[in-house]
């Protein structure tokens, strides 16, 4: 059995993937990022693996997220990192710069000509934060970036890159910019592999481009999954050809995203829903399962990792959870605030199939747990199928 003082005297990363995937998921993803938080930054400090990182449709949020990671302190480790940040628009400082009206033609001063430099090169680890738009009737022109469509830069930035990370829920399934609305159709949004729950709809696919693909979902995306799965990348932990292991079906790595529990399991407002205790406004201290909280459906480890250096999260701070790590977020958690009863859950369930099955109305906290036990067996025992 693996231990917490055992693995403190043990070198994780001389270890063989195998070892090292078996005492991460043995001690837990949060005790492990605990440990190792210095080896980690350090690892990444040596590297000298080259990163594209790419903003499509979104709001920065995940880069945001990422910078104020304190855990470890992320922008100090940017600034030390050997990682080679080849681009970054929101990090470079450097913008197009006219001469004589012009743009000028050198990769110094244009950052056009420095990304299509390094793209050229090859042999990166391709970042995509937001969306792709593919409308107008595939032509991509929903956004533009200079004078190319997003859809061109991705083509061409993932035909040459190593494997490809989607970070945030607009590169990964879509995001808000897939959400249910008059334009849905017409702009046409798609995440890098997925377009909601659905593989086959990914711009990957509408490309014809088959590369290894991990999804850091979350809107935003949590500093820890995106720095831990970077690291673990770039150390050759996690092998990007062979990465089934490690991720669930909707590529979301299982240490961060586990596939038999959900948020709800460790949430600090547990306690009051073990005892019934179901708030039926906010600012109160129970559990806001009745206020839309849709935790129990939400494979995240939110309530053991928490946010903003471990110091609080959603539902601590007083917020319902709105499932911001499933596929076809935000239309699978609306509306954000209100519970779910008539209307299908995610995978399908309702509360009244679920009383009609015997569950039993004693809470409807009581009800809710049953129902993601279900729902996640049910998952589990697809996932084993497959
Ligand atoms: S339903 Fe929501 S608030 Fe209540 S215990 Fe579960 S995760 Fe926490
Ligand atoms: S608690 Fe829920 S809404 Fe909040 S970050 Fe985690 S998964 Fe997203």
């Amino acid at each position: 059995m693996v231990t917490l003082e055992k693995t403190e005297k043990t070198d994780l990363f001389s270890m063989n993937r195998r070892s090292f995937l078996k005492v991460v998921g043995a001690i837990g993803a949060s005790a492990f990022l605990g440990l190792h938080r210095s080896e980690i930054t350090k690892a990444l400090e040596l590297s000298k693996t080259k990163v594209i990182w790419l903003h499509g449709a979104e709001c920065t949020g995940c880069s945001a997220s990422l910078l104020d990671g304190g855990n470890p302190n992320v922008f100090q480790a940017i600034q030390k990192l050997s990682v080679d940040l080849a681009f970054h628009e929101t990090l470079l400082a450097q913008q197009g710069i006219f001469v004589d009206g012009r743009p000028a033609a050198t990769s110094e001063l244009n950052t056009e000509i420095l990304l299509d430099e390094a793209i050229e090169e090859g042999n990166y680890i391709l970042v995509i934060e937001g969306s792709i738009a593919n409308g107008p009737e595939g032509s991509g022109k929903y956004c533009m970036i200079g004078e190319r469509t997003f859809k061109d830069i991705f083509e061409k930035a993932a035909s040459h890159a190593s494997m490809i990370m989607a970070v945030g829920m607009c590169a990964a399934y879509g995001g808000v910019n897939s959400a249910d609305s008059d334009l849905k159709d017409l702009t046409d949004f798609r995440g890098v592999a997925f377009l909601n729950e659905n593989p086959s709809r990914g711009m990957l696919d509408e490309l014809g481009i088959d590369k290894p693909v991990i999804n850091i979902a979350g809107c935003p995306a949590h500093p820890d999954w995106i720095m831990l799965t970077l690291a673990a990348v770039i150390l050759g932990k996690i092998n990007v050809n062979d990465l089934d292991s490690v991720l669930d079906r909707y590529k979301r790595p299982l240490v961060f995203f586990p596939a038999s529990s959900s948020m709800h399991d460790n949430c600090p407002r547990r306690g009051y829903y073990d005892r019934g205790i179901l708030d039926e406004d906010f600012s109160g201290e129970g559990c806001l399962l009745k206020v839309g909280c849709k935790g129990p459906y939400t494979r995240s480890d939110c309530g053991l990792r928490r946010w903003n250096n471990s110091i609080s999260m959603c539902t601590q701070a007083g917020s319902s959870c709105i499932s911001c790590c499933e596929p076809g977020f935000p239309d699978v958690a609306s509306p954000f605030y209100e519970m779910i009863e008539d209307k299908p859950l995610i995978n399908g369930m309702n509360v009244g199939t679920m009383s009609a099955i015997g569950v039993g109305a004693a809470s409807v906290g009581v009800v809710a747990h049953a129902a993601r036990r279900i729902i996640f067996n049910k998952d589990e025992k697809q996932e084993d199928e497959e």
